[in-house]
């Protein structure tokens, strides 16, 4: 079959079944004359027992099985295309998607923690300046089952030891390609799969998701969900953000900051203010008094983390000792601070360094 024959045979009449959330796999169970526990059964095989396939699924009769693979649901995973290891520990993969898009997820080490950093768009749209995401421009929003896959693929790496002695991913943060709240209606099924204890089962206290500030978004995300939020400001002024971030002229930081004041937070949690340090831009001592200000009342803690250039930006890293200074001044107001250190930025895999058209240089292949 012809690669366009195949990829409208997959788009029009296939279904991947770990594209159904469990109220549609319920409907579709029924459908199919089962009795409901089927769904659950189903969910097992996928989330649980990470099954690839529908004749994985043995305690499944025979004659279920093939009543799904005639109606054309089989069980679809992103291919896993290759994997990078940074000096520093970070793992990044790579990923083809059925359609060909490309993506990638970043495996990151910390002391107790493994953190996997998913992919929400094979793109993005919002075009940040000193985003190397951004500046590869948009791509298709990711669907569930990409998303899950991620997750997936991610996890039966680790237990098969591409971490040595780390067996187990602890935390999920929506932070890779594209803007998680740009393709709301996936992401929110993905967290409904992430932290149900039947799916993949993540605590809603284990997942982060960051968003360059969509501010219907967050007061959405506030009401359907309970992860925690971040959110990456980067500057302090209407006029600076709205220059190095787009979005800003539609979301501008009044609107924004009002929103996270109002988010619905469970007891002990705070927003996770992210803070891209560029120098001359958004570095100075008057930005992070400004910062102190903009930030009163509402429960954070700020990430600074020093750019990590995108090739021929205008945009420089700050001197250490100006970030230490930045650092201080927020201290000094009270406020938790952690400079975040910059993984994997030898293997592009830091943040804002992913891109997912990388690997047609690697792989060859590609337009
Ligand atoms: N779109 C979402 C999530 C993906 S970007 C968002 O913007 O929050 C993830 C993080 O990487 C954001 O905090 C962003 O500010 C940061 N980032 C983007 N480009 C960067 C760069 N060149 N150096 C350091 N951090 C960068
Ligand atoms: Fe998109 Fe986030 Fe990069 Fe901005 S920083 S271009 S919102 S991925």
């Amino acid at each position: 079959m012809s690669r366009n024959r195949k990829q409208a045979a997959l788009t029009k009449k296939s279904r991947n079944l770990k594209d159904f959330t469990y109220d549609e796999l319920l409907d579709l169970v029924s459908g199919l004359g089962e009795k409901p526990y089927r769904a659950a059964q189903l969910y097992g095989w996928f989330f649980k027992k990470g099954a690839r396939a529908i004749d994985e699924m043995t305690d499944i009769s025979k004659v279920f099985r093939n009543t799904l693979k005639q109606g054309s649901y089989y069980i679809g995973l992103p291919a896993l295309t290759g994997t990078k290891h940074s000096g520093d520990g970070t793992v990044k993969l790579l990923f083809e998607l059925e359609d060909r898009e490309r993506i990638e997820s970043v495996l990151i080490p910390e002391e107790k923690r493994l953190t996997l950093c998913v992919s929400t768009q094979a793109g993005c749209a919002l075009g940040c300046s000193f985003c190397m995401t951004g500046m590869y421009g948009p791509g298709r929003n990711l669907i569930l089952s990409e998303m899950t896959g991620e997750v997936h693929v991610a996890t039966g790496l680790v237990k098969e030891g591409l971490l040595k002695d780390i067996k187990r991913i602890t935390n999920v943060v929506l932070m890779g390609m594209g803007e998680p709240l740009a393709n709301y209606e996936e992401v929110l099924k993905f967290i409904n799969v992430l932290t149900d204890p039947k799916g993949l089962g993540f605590s809603s206290g284990k997942v982060t998701v960051s968003t360059a500030g969509l501010t219907p978004g967050i007061k959405r995300l506030g009401r359907d969900a309970s992860v925690n939020l971040a959110v990456s400001l980067n500057a302090t002024t209407d006029q600076v953000r709205s220059q190095i971030m787009p979005i800003n002229k539609k979301y501008p930081l009044g609107g924004l900051l009002a929103a996270l004041m109002a988010y619905p937070l469970r007891r002990g949690k705070r927003i996770t203010i992210e803070y891209v340090l560029m120098k001359d831009l958004n570095d100075t001592p008057e930005d992070a008094r400004r910062l102190a200000r903009l930030l009163r009342g509402i429960p954070t803690k700020i990430n600074l983390i020093a750019l990590n250039p995108p090739p021929g930006s205008p945009f420089k890293r700050p001197e250490t000792e100006c970030i230490g200074a930045f650092r201080k001044i927020l201290m000094e107001a009270h406020y938790d601070v952690i400079v975040r250190a910059s993984r994997g930025s030898d293997i592009m895999a830091a943040c804002g360094q992913l891109r997912g058209r990388e690997q047609k240089a690697l792989t060859g292949k590609g337009a």
